[in-house]
């Protein structure tokens, strides 16, 4: 199969021929038809996150259609559309999954990272942590879903009832939580890079009800807010406008040092967090939540071979939405 490889962090990714996956007993083979390319690919490119299996392929925004299945599988059957996303394997036994925080299980595998993910043809998944596809997604729309959609999603959750909530980055993740959000009747104010005035546009074109640069003051109080980029200094710029009692969650794999701050601006029950990866359930809601609402996916489409540059495009903020891989099958 063709696939594009990461030999060492900080190389471009190599073009290449792959042998073929085989597919274990609880797995199934999957031939991609898109994979999203999310940030946390960069910062495994990057170096920021250490411990990548190499040489390894990235991706874990899978879609794909079933071609086969192993000698135990049983919930897919060949021909079925289906998503890959990041939590790949857990162990089921340790006192996180036990207690229904598979998300945070100590011998988790990822995908795209410990597992090799979706920048190929082919790709293996345990099937008991894949998602079933809604019908009314093309594949690239549904690629971002897979995680800008659910970890976000997760934040969105750990964010607790907040009615009025600021998006610090406004990227993948962000233009997908901002119709969630606006869905649940939220107040969504949008924060981005000073002079993306372009991004200010698309935040209140999604529904945001403000849009303002990230180091500006909102119009009212935060009651909430989730950073999507990875500066830690947001995670201050966010406390400062925010009212007592909010959550602020940062919905990161990697976030540069946050700097000092008074204890003035935590006190008041304020509360600065952190979501990692996501649970089979957060997939399983927001799966079906997209089509009701419905999310409606941004995306630009890259070649396979044009991986490196969707990673650059990522990194300096070229496009607006997801980038998405477009692999094997037909345009959709
Ligand atoms: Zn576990
Ligand atoms: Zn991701």
């Amino acid at each position: 199969m063709r696939a594009i490889v990461l030999h060492r962090q900080g190389d471009p990714l190599q073009l290449g021929e792959l042998s073929d996956p085989e597919v274990g007993s609880r797995q199934v083979l999957i031939s991609v038809s898109a994979c999203g390319v999310c940030r946390t690919d960069l910062h495994i490119f990057d170096g920021d996150l250490t411990k990548p299996k190499l040489p390894l392929v990235l991706g874990h925004e899978i879609v794909g259609t079933v071609r086969a299945i192993g000698t135990a599988a049983e919930r897919f059957a060949v021909g079925d559309r289906i998503g890959v996303p990041w939590l790949g394997w857990t162990d089921g036994e340790c006192r996180y999954c036990l207690s229904g925080r598979e998300n945070l299980c100590d011998r988790a595998r990822f995908t795209g990272y410990d597992i090799d993910g979706g920048y190929a043809e082919l790709v293996v998944a345990d099937e008991r942590f894949c998602f079933p596809i809604p019908a009314d997604y093309p594949d690239e729309q549904a690629a971002p879903l897979l995680c800008a959609g659910l970890i976000g999603y997760r934040a969105l959750r750990l964010v607790g009832d907040a009615e009025r909530i600021g998006f610090y980055g406004f990227g993948a993740s962000a233009h997908i939580l901002c119709q969630v959000a606006v869905h649940q009747g939220r107040r969504v104010f949008a924060f981005t890079r000073p002079g993306d005035d372009d991004g200010q546009a698309f935040a209140l074109s999604l529904g945001a009800e403000w849009a303002g640069a990230s180091g500006e003051a909102p119009p009212e109080e935060l009651d909430g807010a989730i950073v999507f980029a990875p500066v830690g200094a947001l995670m201050v710029d966010a406390l400062r406008v925010s009212a007592k009692g909010a959550r602020v969650i940062s919905s990161g794999i990697y976030m540069s040092d946050i700097p000092a701050f008074s204890y003035e601006l935590l006190y008041g029950e304020r509360v600065l967090g952190s979501v990692a990866n996501l649970t089979r359930l957060d997939g399983d809601e927001l799966i079906a939540l997209a089509p009701q609402i419905p999310i409606r996916t941004e995306v630009s489409i890259y070649p396979l071979e044009d991986a490196n540059m969707a990673l650059e495009d990522l990194r300096a903020g070229r496009f607006r939405g997801a980038a998405v891989l477009r692999i094997g099958g037909e345009a959709s």
